[in-house]
């Protein structure tokens, strides 16, 4: 059981994961960070940074290949596997399947929302979730130019190959879908040691949090939920709903990116 992976990126991201990123490696350093008390947290970390990092070096590559080479083509498909083996390693054994997940995940990234797709959403989104799936902010169906004009937000951003699907498109403000911006992956992107804000940090503080913390919180939450009920990221993201105030998950403990939850304690 684990996640539902919605998006071709994703795949390639959970194949990078499971099968390359395997290894006792990790066991050893779980037992040299157990002081921390967050060994399996921060293995997890380490796991997934790799995997989404991976996976954005290797749709990045192909995505500016196929400026220059037409994609699919013998060319680009020579050059790209060439690619994989000799700027990221991957050994004759395992380049063949990470070039077929890989070539997916770049087709993903290179195509849009059809009109179709987007007017269907958007038509959803006004009769049945008009606030946005981050902030909750009540969205704008009419003026475009606004912080709050509604856009459709890849969950899996198309840059690590997202494809503009249902299953991966969500109603978001314009703020947040700038916020988030375009390399902001999954959880696992920010600067997690900077959300390190010592024992009992006072509620103002934790107010200033701002918005790209409170969306890896949140993005973590849907993460977990994903994982524990076998569903979508998209689905995850509808059962947990909006985030709320940031808190901590355990008072008596330091308050790091791992103790604070913008999320109701109910689903997990
Ligand atoms: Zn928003």
């Amino acid at each position: 059981m684990g996640l539902v992976a919605a998006t071709d990126g994703e795949k390639l991201c959970d194949l990078l994961n499971h099968k390359h990123l395997e290894g006792g490696a990790w066991v050893e350093l779980a037992a040299l960070l157990r002081r921390t008390g967050r060994d399996s947290h921060l293995v997890e970390f380490f796991r997934e940074l790799a995997a989404v990092n991976t996976t954005g070096r290797i749709v990045v590559a192909g995505r500016s290949l196929s400026e220059q080479y037409e994609f699919g083509g013998p060319v680009f498909d020579g050059l790209f596997r060439e690619h994989l083996r000799s700027v990221l390693g991957f050994t004759n054994r395992d380049v063949d399947e990470v070039f077929r997940f890989s070539r997916r995940a770049v087709a993903a990234a290179l195509e849009s929302p059809t009109k179709g797709l987007q007017r269907q959403l958007r038509n959803w989104a006004e009769v049945r979730h008009s606030h946005c799936y981050m902030c909750n902010v009540p969205m704008d169906f009419e003026e475009t130019e606004s912080h709050t004009s509604f856009t459709l937000e890849h969950v899996w951003p198309r840059a690590y190959g997202g494809n503009s699907i249902a299953e991966n498109l969500m109603p978001a403000c314009s703020a947040c879908n700038s916020n988030k911006k375009r390399h902001f992956a999954t959880w696992a992107m920010p600067a997690v040691q900077s959300l390190l804000l010592g024992l009992s940090p006072t509620p103002q503080r934790l107010d200033e949090i701002d918005g790209s913390f409170k969306f890896a919180l949140h993005y973590r939450a849907a993460h977990r939920f994903a994982i524990l009920n076998h569903c979508s990221r998209k689905n995850a993201f509808l059962k947990i709903g909006p985030w709320t105030d940031i808190r901590l998950r355990d008072d008596d403990d330091v308050a790091d990116f791992f103790n604070l939850e913008n999320h109701d304690p109910a689903y997990f």
